[in-house]
């Protein structure tokens, strides 16, 4: 089907998109951007979102180019325009100039097969080690180079995901998840110094355990951690709360879903519901 974006002030065709290159946007990777789930009209955590790219804007020296609302309305109309009710959205903004380009793509949201999240996600650990006092360790930047490497060495020694360690040998998070481990009934999850993002959905979860009254401990955490835990799962925008079962092959517990990451989940999806 053909797909219409919004670039800079347009709704074109995605074939008609035409860019100029001497940007420190293109030659750099000087930009930012966001992944959100639109689901019947509605753009999840909306405003969670915007206030991210905001604030790291602020830190990159991106000058925000549309107020918020302005910004919902574009992303609104992406998605009415290429008929989609379940919509993976991304913004992107990035330097060009003294101005900031603007893309918003919005395509069919492909979810995981249900039962993915009845099995679980099997990882490894990644080769490469995240820097914890590097700035782009906890921005959305357009320089995800880092984190496609250590997916693409997860796929092709045919694991799901990669779980990264800091310099320090901490856990931080995964190639494109928050993770999250459970020990005793109680919630444990790295510290955003161990240089991990601040997802989104890590904080819905943190503030979900406060409302259940689920003990919550966020610090370093080791390899040895994820694997004498009762459980564990990974958290992101698009595919919500996925259960960890192994690392390395090796299971964690009895390698099969554990009883917190479901509560979650399902938690988790009421209120994607609720939102909508
Ligand atoms: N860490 C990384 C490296 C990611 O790419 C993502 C996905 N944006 C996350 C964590 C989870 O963030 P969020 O919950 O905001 O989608």
């Amino acid at each position: 089907m053909r797909q219409t974006i919004f670039l800079n002030g347009k709704f074109i065709p995605q074939e008609k998109a035409r860019l100029p290159v001497l940007t420190s946007g293109f030659l750099y990777g000087w930009g930012l951007f966001e992944t959100m789930r639109s689901l019947d009209n509605n753009i999840v955590y909306f405003k969670e979102h915007l206030k991210r790219i905001n604030q790291s804007c602020k830190l990159m020296h991106i000058r925000f180019p549309y107020s918020f609302n302005k910004l919902k309305e574009v992303i609104k109309k992406t998605v009415k325009i290429n008929r989609i009710t379940d919509a993976y959205v991304r913004l992107t903004l990035w330097k060009s100039d003294t101005l900031t380009d603007t893309l918003v793509v919005a395509r069919k949201y492909q979810p995981y097969p249900w039962q993915k999240y009845k099995r679980g996600f099997r990882a490894c650990i990644s080769g490469y080690r995240q820097n914890e006092n590097s700035l782009l360790a906890q921005l959305k930047t357009t320089n995800y180079l880092f984190y496609q490497l250590a997916y693409t060495e997860a796929k092709k020694r045919g694991f799901d995901e990669a779980i990264i360690l800091n310099n320090r040998g901490y856990l931080t998070e995964t190639s494109r998840s928050n993770v999250f481990l459970v020990k005793d009934k109680t919630l444990f999850t790295p510290a955003l110094e161990c240089g991990c993002l601040d997802g989104i959905t890590r904080r819905v979860i943190l503030d979900l355990a406060k409302k259940h009254h689920i003990p919550v401990y966020t610090g370093n955490f080791t390899i040895q951690d994820l694997y004498n835990s009762d459980e564990a799962f990974l958290t992101n925008s698009l595919m919500g709360i996925m259960p960890l079962v192994s690392i390395e092959k090796r299971l964690i517990a009895r390698g099969k879903p554990g009883k917190m990451s479901c509560f979650f989940l399902e938690r988790y999806n009421l209120l994607l519901r609720n939102e909508a």
